[in-house]
C-alpha cells in the first residue's frame, strides 16, 4: 500500500530531537509565549527574509488576524469588499468573514489553478479594498502580475502561503511577497507541526505590533489590555518541533519537486492532464493535482492497486452548506475543477521505488 502522504514517517526522521526539545521545554517550564516561540519566529522570519513573524494558534487565526489587524489599523473597515479565490481551502474565505469584511470571488487561471490578474481585474471596482492571494497546492499565484492591476489603489495585498512554506521567485519567498503572509503547520503542511499551528509574517512594523497584541489578549505587556483582543498563540512546543524540521525544509521541498519532474516526465496517458509546472523553485508541490474526466472510475482503479489519493477539494466552498449564501455565483471553472481533480501522492519520505510504482500504475490505467 502506498499511503497518499505518510506522515509517521515523516515525523519519525526527528523522533529524538523531538524528545530532546520535550525535555527541554519540561526544564525551561515557560510553556507559552516563551523562549521556544521567540526562537522560531526569528528563525522563520529570516528563512521568509521578513523582518517580523508573528506565531498563531493556526492558519485560520493567521489570516484572520491579518485582517482584523488592518481594521485596528485603520487600513480597513468592516464590510469592504476582499478579493479571494473561488478556487481554495475554506479558510481563506472563512477568515474574511470572521474580520466583518466580504468576500468577493474570483476564478482560477485553468492552468496554475490561481487567481490570476485577468481573472482579478474581471471583478475588480473601487469596492475592494484587499485582495488574498492563495499560493494553492505549493505554487506561487503571480503576485508581479497582480501588484500591477492594483498599483496606485489603496489595495492591501495579502498571502494564504499555507500551503507553500519555501516557495520563492525572484522576488522573494512566499510571504514576503505582499504586505503580509499567513502560513498554517498543520501537520500535513509542508512545514508542519505534531498539533496545530500558524504564524504572520511581514515587513510592516505596525501590523506587527498589532496583530501581537490580537493574539495576546490584546497585549503585549502582562495584565495591560490595550485592545479587544483574542487568544491565538503559536504553542511553545509545537515552536519547538518547527525549529527542528524547519532545519530540513528545503531538503524537503526538493524532493518533492524531484518526484514531480518524475510524475510529470513519466506518466504518458491521455486520460491523465498534468499540472503546470515551470521547473523552477516557485512550486513546492503541498500537492500534485491531476485532472480526470471521470474521477470515481480512477479512484476505483487507484485503491484496486493499492495507491492513495486525496481530493483537494471535493467541493467548492460557495457551494458549501455554510456558505450558501454565495451558492447562486456563477463560478463554473472553479465548479469544474472540483470535479476532475484528484491529488497523487508526494512526500519529502515517498522512495523511488514508490514513485514509479505509482507511475506505473497510471500509465497502465
Ligand atoms: C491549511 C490551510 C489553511 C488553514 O490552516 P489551519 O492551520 O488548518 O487553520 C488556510 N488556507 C489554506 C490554503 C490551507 O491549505
Amino acid at each position: 500500500m502506498i499511503k497518499f502522504l505518510d506522515l509517521h514517517k515523516i515525523n519519525d526522521r526527528f523522533r529524538d530531537q523531538f524528545h530532546e526539545a520535550l525535555n527541554e521545554d519540561l526544564n525551561d517550564s515557560h510553556f507559552i509565549l516563551g523562549k521556544s516561540v521567540t526562537k522560531f519566529e526569528n528563525e522563520f522570519s529570516d528563512y521568509c527574509g521578513t523582518r517580523y513573524c508573528i506565531g498563531t494558534g493556526n492558519g485560520l487565526d493567521a489570516l484572520t488576524l491579518i485582517l482584523k489587524g488592518y481594521i485596528a489599523l485603520g487600513q480597513l473597515k468592516e464590510g469592504d469588499k476582499v478579493i479571494v479565490p473561488a478556487n481554495t481551502f475554506i479558510a481563506t474565505i472563512l477568515s474574511v468573514i470572521h474580520a466583518g469584511l466580504t468576500p468577493v470571488f474570483a476564478e482560477p487561471d485553468k492552468a496554475t489553478y490561481n487567481i490570476s490578474a485577468e481573472s482579478i481585474k474581471s471583478v475588480f471596482n473601487d469596492d475592494i479594498k484587499a485582495i488574498i492571494v492563495v499560493h494553492l497546492y505549493g505554487q506561487l499565484a503571480d503576485v508581479d502580475a497582480i501588484s500591477k492591476v492594483i498599483k496606485d489603489k489603496n489595495v492591501l495585498l495579502i498571502e494564504d502561503a499555507a500551503q507553500a512554506h519555501g516557495a520563492s521567485c525572484e522576488n522573494g519567498r512566499a510571504g514576503n511577497l505582499t504586505n503580509a503572509g499567513a502560513f498554517s503547520f498543520y501537520p500535513s503542511k509542508n512545514l508542519g507541526a505534531l498539533g496545530d499551528g500558524g504564524a504572520i509574517v511581514t515587513n510592516d512594523p505596525d501590523l506587527n505590533s498589532v496583530v501581537r497584541k490580537l493574539s495576546n489578549y490584546g497585549s503585549d505587556i502582562k495584565y495591560e489590555n490595550q485592545i479587544i483582543g483574542y487568544n491565538s498563540r503559536l504553542d511553545g512546543l509545537q515552536a519547538s518541533f518547527l525549529s527542528i524540521k524547519l532545519q530540513s525544509l528545503n531538503k524537503d521541498n526538493e524532493r518533492r519537486q524531484e518526484i514531480a519532474r518524475m510524475y510529470l516526465s513519466e506518466i504518458k496517458n491521455p486520460k491523465i492532464q498534468l499540472p503546470f509546472y515551470n521547473n523552477s523553485n516557485n512550486h513546492v508541490f503541498y500537492a500534485f493535482v491531476v485532472e480526470v474526466e471521470d474521477r470515481n472510475q480512477l479512484i476505483k482503479y487507484l485503491e484496486s492497486n493499492e495507491i492513495g489519493w486525496l481530493i483537494h477539494y471535493p467541493k467548492p466552498p460557495h457551494k458549501q452548506e455554510a456558505l450558501k449564501v454565495y451558492s447562486k455565483l456563477k463560478l463554473p471553472i472553479t465548479e469544474k475543477i472540483h470535479q476532475r481533480v484528484i491529488s497523487l501522492p508526494i512526500s519529502p519520505v515517498m522512495t523511488n521505488d514508490e514513485v514509479n510504482r505509482v507511475i506505473e500504475v497510471l500509465n497502465t490505467y
